[in-house]
């Protein structure tokens, strides 16, 4: 089995949620990887999958939501396949998590010294007294005061010091891939640039990838090694964060860079016309083809493939690769 991904690798992952008012085909056969060390944005529009893609990635998708198919290959263990025992071990060890609201992520009646005592015991197997020197370190490496932060409840920190609290928790096992969902977007600006600041200084200390959900391009550009970016459940381009910026090849990756504000930009934003389908009823084929300048025939019936089409760059449209010739638009 040949991986694009040595440390993750993603392929044809399916995630359907069963509600009263239909099937909700959240994930499409999404396609991602990365390495030792790397750090991958997931990119996207609310609602496109990006979030559901991570929580499948844990295995963390509950009913009524169901992994349906693909394969999760991560440091060397198909995931998909693990018992649950072999996946609480990954969860919390080898992989861990951060969320957009730290304050709704840590338990509202336990003092944060046993929340962070709690996640090294079960990821060492030591009782929680035995943790309490590791996770004071933790927190003096978060930028907090110990003595203040590991006797309060999570109400009396800000919303900032929460969020050190929970990246603290997450890198307290020292694993290999840091997973974090939108963890600035609930934050102030200034307090936003500080906690992208510790996660960077962070992850070149201890050496572990990151995973980061974000629909911030801006957050993107600043942090990531890599880019996957998602529409509608599919994946639709990858490439290193220099390539995508410079030469966005897919029409919905081109979308998004025109709607970014920069300082010193001249031209007008232009917002993607048309809004983001409806996942019970997604449009057949490229879903994006209902907003796409470029749609084609083929593009309404056939889903694009994600194939690669210059080195590190994959794109999913059929304006590349061998059908190219099918474009009715040159
Ligand atoms: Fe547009 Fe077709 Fe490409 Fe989809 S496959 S992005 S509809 S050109």
């Amino acid at each position: 089995m040949e991986l694009r991904g040595k440390l993750l690798d993603v392929s044809g992952l399916k995630v359907s949620f069963y509600t009263y008012r239909g099937v909700i085909k959240a994930l499409d056969g999404v396609e991602m990887w990365m390495d030792s060390g790397e750090r991958l944005g997931v990119v996207g529009e609310t609602g496109c999958g990006k979030s559901v893609t991570s929580l499948a990635v844990m295995r963390l998708i509950e009913q009524p939501g169901e992994i349906q198919a693909g394969r999760v290959i991560f440091n060397g263990k198909s995931l998909l396949e693990l018992p649950e025992e072999g996946m609480n071990r990954v969860r919390g060890g080898e992989m861990s998590m951060i969320f957009q609201e730290p304050r709704s992520a840590l338990n509202p009646v336990m003092k944060v010294g046993f929340q962070i005592g709690e996640a090294i015991a079960k990821a060492k197997k030591i009782s929680i007294k035995k943790t309490y020197p590791e996770a004071k370190e933790m927190l003096r490496l978060v930028g907090l005061d110990p003595d203040r932060v590991l006797n309060s409840y999570p109400h009396e920190l800000s919303g900032g010091m929460s969020q050190r609290v929970m990246i603290g928790m997450g890198l307290a096992t020292h694993p290999k891939l840091l997973i974090a969902d939108e963890p600035t977007s609930a934050l102030d600006v200034t307090i936003q640039a500080q906690i992208l600041e510790l996660l960077d200084e962070l992850a070149r200390k201890m050496g572990n990838a990151v995973l980061l959900i974000t629909h911030d391009m801006g957050v993107v550009a600043e942090f990531c090694d890599k880019v996957m970016v998602m529409y509608a459940g599919h994946s639709v381009e990858y490439a290193s964060t220099v390539r995508l910026f410079e030469k966005p090849m897919h029409p919905y990756t081109g979308g998004l860079l025109l709607a970014v504000p920069r300082v010193g930009r001249t031209d007008e934003l232009k917002a993607i016309k048309g809004t983001v389908p409806d996942l019970v009823d997604p449009p057949p084929g490229c879903r994006f083809h209902p907003r796409c300048p470029h749609v084609m025939e083929l593009c309404r019936t056939s889903k694009p493939p994600l194939i690669q089409v210059e080195p590190g760059h994959y794109v999913a449209c059929y304006l590349y690769g061998d059908k190219k010739e099918v474009r009715e638009d040159v």
